[in-house]
């Protein structure tokens, strides 16, 4: 039998970067590649990089040097690396990195997968028919990618120059997508954007994430719909209400606020008021108290006074988040933000550490209180006699795990088992089945 060559995918940054590499694997694999998880066995190495933040800058170049000996001596033929650290620094990286075979934006998966094909020496036919993602998540988990893009514009990000402004999948296709999924068994779908909850504002001049989510609770063999990546200001009573009534939607709403103050909020151009922030959050607690709140802040923007930062503790302590994903600004190439005087790193640092530490408490004061409750978890991963689950309150990759112990009972990743909170930390918990 002819060798179909096989092609290794390394992930970087965020969801919606998987969702990508999981379309470019789709097109490989239609082109007549196989897909191996281990550089050793791939005679095409796929690099594909985040270039959010420094950190993440750092870490696909770093990757992509780790690769290179693959190239060089081993049974790798071609190096290539695409993603968002490219389509920023094209030109650059080209020079930087001639050991790439082939360097690639975000843009056209199809494009590029007939790049790698013809480099192959593989025939390409001309009509490309419709292709289904490879899904690199276990077989019962997904995202659902809705649109791509942002129009938020916040001064410090540099998504929207590398991606664009958002474009909205269109619903039926999404539903088309996720029934598709279902049928392969996925039953926990984890719905990802830049900004969620703005979804259809481009394709139909109003937000139609209610509408979305409602659908998509109606698809048979989907279990768990879990939204993350909302903006505040599109997050709404009505939103919460959906999420709320319909027990295929966790009880669970992400919504990165990033600051609190209306003079940072201001220069980081988010939309929408503090009052809102402020208001929303109090409805969740008292309109749906078992909802579990996410949020990511930013200390150090330029020009936070100790004032703003003091408002921003006063706030987590007055509306307890659940989990807070807390980071410190960091300069952007070609952002707004970038023109402005940045901030020495150890008042940065001191304010982060200082934020980490209050919400630790939080989190931990908040697991807490879940001890004694009965909840349904979804095993995850087994590690010896213990199963690593998650429950509506623990979206994949992002939060801790709740540690179920075994005992003689076996269970399997993907199973939906009921379980008792025994004992928590600020970060995972400890549960027994039921
Ligand atoms: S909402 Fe703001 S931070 Fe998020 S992707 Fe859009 S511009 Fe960037």
């Amino acid at each position: 039998m002819e060798h179909r060559p096989t092609v290794g995918c390394i992930s970087l940054g965020c969801s919606k970067n998987r969702v990508d590499s999981e379309e470019i694997l789709g097109e490989l694999a239609a082109l007549g590649f196989d897909i191996s998880p281990d550089p050793d066995a791939a005679d095409v190495i796929l690099i594909n990089t985040c270039g959010f933040i420094e950190s993440a800058k750092t870490d696909s170049l770093d990757t992509v040097f780790e690769m290179l000996p693959y190239r060089e001596s081993g049974g790798c033929r071609l190096l290539v690396v695409c993603g968002c650290l490219t389509e920023r620094y094209y030109d650059e990286l080209r020079e930087e990195l001639p050991e790439a075979d082939l360097i690639w934006g975000v843009k056209d998966h199809r494009g590029l997968a007939e790049a790698i094909a013809m480099r192959m020496g593989l025939d390409v036919p001309a009509a490309a028919g419709c292709c289904r993602r490879v899904l690199t998540t276990p077989p019962y988990r997904a995202y659902l990618r809705i649109a791509d893009g942002c129009d938020n514009r916040c001064t410090y990000c540099a998504i929207p120059l590398i991606r664009g402004g958002r474009r909205s999948i269109p619903m039926e296709r999404l539903i088309d997508e996720s029934r598709h999924l279902a049928a392969r068994g996925v039953t926990e779908l984890t719905v990802i954007a830049q900004d969620t909850s703005a979804y259809g504002t481009d394709l139909y001049g109003e937000p139609r994430i209610c509408e979305l989510l409602t659908e998509l609770a109606g698809i048979d063999g989907l279990h768990w719909i879990r939204l993350l990546y909302t903006y505040p200001s599109t997050v709404d009573k009505r939103l919460i209400d959906t999420i709320r009534d319909n027990p295929k939607l966790c009880n669970y709403i992400d919504m990165p606020i990033q600051h609190i103050s209306p003079t940072v909020l201001n220069a980081m151009n988010r939309h929408g008021t503090a009052e809102h922030i402020r208001s929303i959050t109090d409805y969740v607690r008292t309109a749906a108290p078992d909802f579990i709140l996410r949020t990511t802040a930013m200390v150090g923007f330029p020009g936070e006074t100790d004032e703003d930062f003091e408002e921003l503790m006063r706030f987590f302590k007055e509306h307890p988040f659940d989990r807070v994903g807390a980071f410190s600004f960091s300069s952007e190439d070609g952002t707004p933000a970038a023109e402005l005087p940045d901030m020495d790193d150890d008042i940065k640092q001191r304010r982060l550490d200082r934020l980490m530490r209050l919400q630790q408490g939080i989190s931990h004061r908040l697991n807490t209180a879940r001890i004694g409750t009965e909840v349904e978890v979804l095993v995850d991963g087994i590690s010896g006699n213990t199963a690593l689950c998650r429950s509506y309150a623990e979206a994949a990759e992002v939060d801790g795990a709740i540690r179920v112990h075994m005992g003689r009972r076996r269970l399997t990743p993907g199973e939906y088992v009921r379980v008792r909170i025994t004992g928590a930390g600020s970060y995972d918990l400890d549960a027994e089945l039921i």
